[in-house]
């Protein structure tokens, strides 16, 4: 359910930047690395960074969370801060949290985000999906 897939390349928000952050390389099962969730890929740097970037596949070049292109997340979201990764999959908006912060999403504001965009997703028949480790919460 939390596995990364290819997507087509988005726009990025200027100025924004991964930096040490490798949350999209630790919490979602990637099945082109047989990587499982909750777990550093074998590739990941101390400090950020990928050891087989040249070589990295399709969905790890592709690959932005929603803070790297969606500018109405607001600072609060750099998943460095938040301990969260947000990403759209199809109706579906994912949510997955660092298991070491399993509870930060239910604390504001992001509960209270998040309960506003499961409002504004109903209404084209989305919805917002957390993950923290097996646990699966739907929001709203
Ligand atoms: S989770 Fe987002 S900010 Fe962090 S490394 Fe991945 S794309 Fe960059
Ligand atoms: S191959 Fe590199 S970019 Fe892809 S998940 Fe592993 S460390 Fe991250």
């Amino acid at each position: 359910m939390t596995d990364l897939q290819s997507v087509a390349g988005p726009a990025l928000v200027e100025a924004r930047r991964c930096g040490t952050c490798s949350l999209c390389c630790i919490l979602p099962d990637i099945d082109e690395l047989d990587k499982p969730a909750n777990e550093p890929c074998r590739h990941c740097l101390t400090g950020g960074g990928c050891a087989a970037y040249a070589a990295r596949p399709a969905t790890c070049r592709d690959f932005y969370c929603l803070w790297r292109t969606d500018a109405s997340l607001g600072p609060e979201w750099e998943p460095s801060i938040s301990g969260m990764m947000l990403y759209a999959q199809g109706p579906q908006l994912t949510v997955l949290v660092d298991p070491e912060r399993g509870e930060d999403w239910r604390r504001a504001p992001y509960l209270g985000e998040l309960e506003a965009k499961a409002r504004a997703l109903k209404a084209d028949g989305g919805y917002v999906v957390v993950y923290v480790g097996d646990a699966v919460t739907v929001v709203g």
